[in-house]
């Protein structure tokens, strides 16, 4: 790899600070970041982090069959501890715990039973706990009648102050002499043809209103810009479904009559009812909640744009009381946020080399899971493009999987 082309990276959220990072510690002498025009989804995003997959392993399994559901579900581990070791390294504020999947129908519970046998037999840790279990446990005494049995998966759980995560990113990125950062969006690929490739990028406004136009060559392209990749290479366009989500942060604790609660433990993710419902708990005894997408129109999906709704927030915080009775009912939003989040047609993230044209490298599709997913793919990236393999990234995640979807050109 040339060291006076340079890599481009489109998008400075998580993804692309991190591919930025990765592929400075591997040597490359010239990156290029061009930041997109609006706020990272990474900024807004709450911090509930998972391992595994955010999604039971059977819904997984049944999608993708189980040898695959066991490697996109290492996949979603190592994504995990990748991003908890460079949190801990950085003093990114991080607490990690549990991850906890509270089961309110008897359908749940046979489909909890199957995935934590499954689990079991591919070789993760979770277990059921159901009927004298459940009673037995300490998670019981702050759970109302509501909750039939708990999924745990172990210490797959935890949060993240996303605020300082991205921040701390872009000043490693700043400050890093290898690393310059445009203003602008990448708005065309070119040079197909020709040993390097042409990537015209649009500058902000100035201003007597005009938006300045550069042209700059590139080894690679890496597009980190989320939902607006599809924009970018309109082949990706029909694979890449908006969902619109909300959450809000709000005070604890879970369990207001025993301090000694478990659930008083920053660092627990869990969701509930089928993830319709999801929260963790933060170190300053604050919950985070979020979910409630069934209100919404077609569940969220294919929306372009996503308010906070009321509705929503009630739902979300009535369903929390139901779960958990001893939380204090008298609480109000800290903070509300809602965003965009991308959701592959099929339900994988979308990672790799283009079909045609390895020399654009894509990353997106991480379905509530970016931050970590995010973290990690920009490291995969980087690996691919520096060693020309990455055994870590599973070849299913490249975006050649997608060739038969029709383009939107
Ligand atoms: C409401 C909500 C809650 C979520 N909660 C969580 C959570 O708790 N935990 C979790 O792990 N994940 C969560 N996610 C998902 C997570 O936020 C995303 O998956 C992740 O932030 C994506 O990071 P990214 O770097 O790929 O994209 P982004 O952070 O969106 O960064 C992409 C950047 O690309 C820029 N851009 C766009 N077009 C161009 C272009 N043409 N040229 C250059 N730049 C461009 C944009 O301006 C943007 O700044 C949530 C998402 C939503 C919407």
């Amino acid at each position: 790899m040339s060291n006076q082309i340079p890599v481009v990276i489109a998008g400075a959220g998580v993804t692309g600070l991190s591919a930025a990072l990765h592929l400075a510690e591997a040597g490359v002498k010239k990156i290029l970041i061009v930041t997109g025009s609006s706020i990272p989804t990474s900024m807004t995003a709450p911090g509930m982090l998972s391992g595994g997959q955010r999604d039971n392993f059977t819904r997984v399994a049944a999608a993708h069959q189980t040898d695959f559901a066991k490697t996109i579900w290492l996949f979603g581990d190592r994504a995990f501890d990748l991003t908890a070791n460079w949190a801990r390294n950085q003093g990114v504020p991080f607490s990690n715990c549990r991850r906890l999947r509270l089961i309110a129908t008897p359908e749940e519970l046979t489909e909890a039973t199957i995935a934590v046998r499954e689990m079991n037999a591919a070789g993760f840790t979770s277990q059921i706990l159901s009927d004298k279990k459940l009673t037995a446990s300490p998670w019981a005494r702050a759970l109302g009648p509501r909750i039939l049995a708990v999924q745990d998966d172990g210490e797959r759980g935890g949060w993240i102050d996303t605020h300082t995560m991205c921040r701390k990113l872009r000043l490693a990125a700043e400050t890093n002499p290898a690393v310059q950062f445009i203003d602008g969006t990448v708005e065309n690929i070119s040079g197909y043809a020709d040993p390097d490739l042409s990537v015209t990028i649009r500058g902000p406004e100035s201003q007597s209103g005009d938006k300045k136009l550069q042209t700059i060559k590139t080894s690679s392209l890496i597009a980190a810009c989320h939902l607006a990749i599809g924009d970018l290479i309109p082949s990706l366009k029909s694979a890449l479904v908006s969902s619109a989500d909300q959450w809000l942060s709000t005070s604890g604790p879970l369990d207001s009559i025993d301090p000694q609660s478990p659930w008083n433990t920053p660092g627990i993710a869990w969701s509930a009812f089928h993830n319709h419902e999801w929260g963790a708990t933060q170190p300053n005894g604050t919950i985070l909640l979020g979910g409630g997408r069934i209100l919404r129109k077609w569940a969220g999906f294919e929306a372009t744009e996503s308010k906070v709704e009321a509705k929503i927030s009630k739902y979300i915080v009535e369903q929390t009381k139901k779960s958990f009775p001893n939380w204090r009912a008298d609480c109000e939003p800290i903070l509300e946020a809602s965003g965009l989040d991308c959701h592959p047609c099929d339900e994988l993230p979308v990672v790799g080399p283009m079909y045609g044209e390895g020399r654009i490298l894509v990353a997106t599709g991480f379905m509530g899971q970016g931050l970590t997913l995010g973290f990690y793919s920009g490291f995969c990236l980087a690996k691919l493009l520096m060693t020309g393999r990455c055994d870590e990234l599973p070849r299913r995640l490249w975006p050649e999987r997608l060739r038969s979807l029709p383009d939107q050109e």
